[in-house]
């Protein structure tokens, strides 16, 4: 199993590390955390996935591989409540000529108006680590868990986020990883657009 890959270890000792109890939660490879108690990357909490995050993600990437085959960035995310997709979305830069249709943003947008409460109770699905915009917009909404498919081709807010008491998962997947590899090499431009660079 390799939730993390920086390969540091959690300090066990730690008081704010402590396991949830468990609400049918497995490490990815179905094993428990007591016996492999690996963090994720950042990680200063309980490191466990839970068991229906790889599948929710699969929807994100989903809409990241339909951004692709539309010419766009190739990031999704949807907005998941009470086990219930509440908005699915991807990156809309391109499609839609716009600044701040993201996949978080963009999922958020098709969720429509929620109660603050059912914000609270969510988890974001995202395909990239999110970045300052999408990671604000999650703040705003207190929305308390992230997982995310992969940080290893962009970082964007995930510090900000654990510091504000956000659970953040990464799984570290490696489809996630080839669609931004893949994009980033063939549109370096459009990329560093998104980011708001030059
Ligand atoms: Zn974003």
């Amino acid at each position: 199993m390799a939730i993390a890959h920086d390969g540091a270890m959690p300090d066990l000792a730690a008081p704010d590390y402590q396991l949830r109890p468990a609400r049918r939660r497995t490490c990815r490879d179905g094993g428990s955390a007591e016996h492999d108690p690996l963090p994720r990357r950042h990680d200063t909490r309980e490191p466990m996935i839970d068991s229906d995050d790889a599948s929710l993600l699969e929807l994100a990437i989903e809409q990241a591989r339909i951004g692709r085959d539309e010419g766009g960035v190739p990031i999704g995310a949807v907005l998941v409540a009470d086990g219930r997709v509440l908005g699915a979305g991807r990156n809309r830069r391109v499609q839609d000529g716009s600044a701040i249709r993201h996949g978080e943003t963009d999922a958020l947008e098709r969720a429509g108006r929620q109660p603050a409460s059912v914000y609270r109770r969510s988890t974001m699905y995202t395909t990239l680590s999110p970045c300052d915009m999408c990671t604000g917009a999650i703040l705003l909404y207190g929305i308390p868990r992230v997982v995310i498919g992969e940080n290893r081709t962009f970082v964007g807010g995930e510090e900000l986020l654990l510091s504000r008491g956000v659970e953040v998962v990464n799984l570290d997947s490696a489809e996630c990883m080839e669609l931004m590899r893949a994009f980033i090499a063939e549109h370096p431009e459009i990329w560093n657009e998104d980011i708001g660079e030059d």
